[in-house]
């Protein structure tokens, strides 16, 4: 059985599949009917006790009150943002660390912004996790359980009708998942599950700064997710400048990566560009960007810069934006600009800081 707990030598249900709990529940000599309901009450009830799951025998009960955990992490700290379409959860981890998760609600959906990491090691310059540090990786059962809280929020919001369900995951929260490779793989295949969440492949989004041997094994693995792409600026010097990631896994490689994973697996890639006055907004910019991705099935998203306490500079004006956006359509490349979300709650890209201390560091504009 994978060592999903931390801080504690108990089973952490949500970080088994549907086979490997399946297998548990077997091998405690129970049927596989108990444990289709375990199954259930955990992925697509949400539920976080063992009391109420009054459908299972008895002595499961008892064993799993015993042997497993099955809390949802404590909700240290939660605030929506004024106009209530985005609501951002402080989470406690067993072990203390804190991390945070957001859902944000569209007309259409609702989409959940997980975390991967407590903190981030990689330092880019206008992140607030990276500002913070890296505090230790999350197991896949903690990836999970931030998609099951979410959905747990979700019960009773539309009233007596049927309840909203969370259909899109980004994992774009704290940290850089493809340093977190194996935990965030066995967390896709949980949120996938048929009789679970059911979160479709191309609605799963893992963004990476772009660590070039995590792309090539998601190719050469073929994993069920879209993939989104950091990219920032389209040359090495100015790149590295802005995220120091870069000098490990240069331009010129990354993009090499990026064509063998879109040509190894017919997909389309995702390439994120935050929007920076005066750094990598420039018409020449846009056409540099243009001209690396060329021939490559593409989509840019741009997003505008959410300020942050350690870093000084400015989102791109709006005229500016416009001009970026239509030098990238002149050249056929899809594009979008992200909607900002959450920014008086400090929950837009790059502002989840995670422990409440550091909370105010964050700086709505
Ligand atoms: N580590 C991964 C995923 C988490 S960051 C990655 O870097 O891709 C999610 C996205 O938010 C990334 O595209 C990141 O560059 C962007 N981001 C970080 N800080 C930001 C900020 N202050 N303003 C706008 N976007 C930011
Ligand atoms: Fe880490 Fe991503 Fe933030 Fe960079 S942008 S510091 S990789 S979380």
């Amino acid at each position: 059985m994978p060592a999903t707990a931390v801080a504690s030598s108990k089973i952490d249900l949500f970080g088994l599949t549907r086979d490997e709990l399946f297998a548990l529940v077997a091998a405690w000599g129970f049927s596989a009917a108990s444990a289709a309901r375990l199954w259930r009450y955990l992925h697509r009830e949400a539920a976080t006790s063992v009391d109420g799951m009054d459908e299972l025998p008895p002595r499961l009960q008892t064993q799993l009150a015993s042997h497993a955990r099955l809390e949802l992490p404590e909700v240290a700290g939660e605030n929506s943002s004024s106009d209530g379409l985005t609501r951002k959860y402080l989470l406690r981890l067993a072990g203390g660390h804190e991390i945070e998760t957001v859902r944000m609600r569209y007309r259409d959906r609702v989409t959940a912004c997980l975390s991967t990491q407590a903190g981030c090691a990689l330092g880019c310059v206008f992140c607030a996790t990276g500002q913070r540090g890296f505090d230790r990786n999350l197991t896949a059962g903690e990836i999970v359980a931030q998609a099951l809280h979410i959905q747990r929020s979700l019960f009773g919001v539309t009233g007596s009708g049927p309840p909203e369900r969370l259909r899109n995951i980004v994992l774009m929260g704290m940290g850089e998942p493809l340093l977190n490779y194996d935990a965030v793989m066995q967390a896709i295949d949980i949120l996938r599950d048929p009789a679970g969440l059911a979160i479709a492949n191309k609605r799963i989004t893992l963004s990476t700064v772009g660590v070039v041997p995590g792309i090539v094994r998601l190719a050469d693995e073929a994993r069920p997710c879209s993939l989104a792409v950091s990219l920032h600026a389209a040359t090495q010097e100015q790149r590295a400048a802005l995220v120091p990631a870069a000098k490990t896994w240069p331009l010129d490689e990354l993009i090499e990566a990026c064509r063998y994973y879109t040509q190894k697996l017919d997909r389309r890639i995702f390439f994120e560009w935050t929007l920076i006055d005066g750094q990598n907004d420039s018409p020449e910019e846009a056409r540099c960007l243009a001209q690396l991705v060329r021939g490559m099935p593409a989509h840019i998203n741009l997003i505008p810069l959410n300020r942050t306490a350690g870093f000084d500079g400015q989102p791109t004006l709006s005229a500016a934006t416009t001009r970026f956006q239509a030098i990238l359509r002149e050249h056929g490349l899809p594009v979008t600009f992200r909607q900002r979300r959450g920014l008086d709650i400090a929950a837009g890209c790059g502002q989840l800081a995670g422990a409440v201390a550091n909370r105010a560091l964050a700086i709505t504009p």
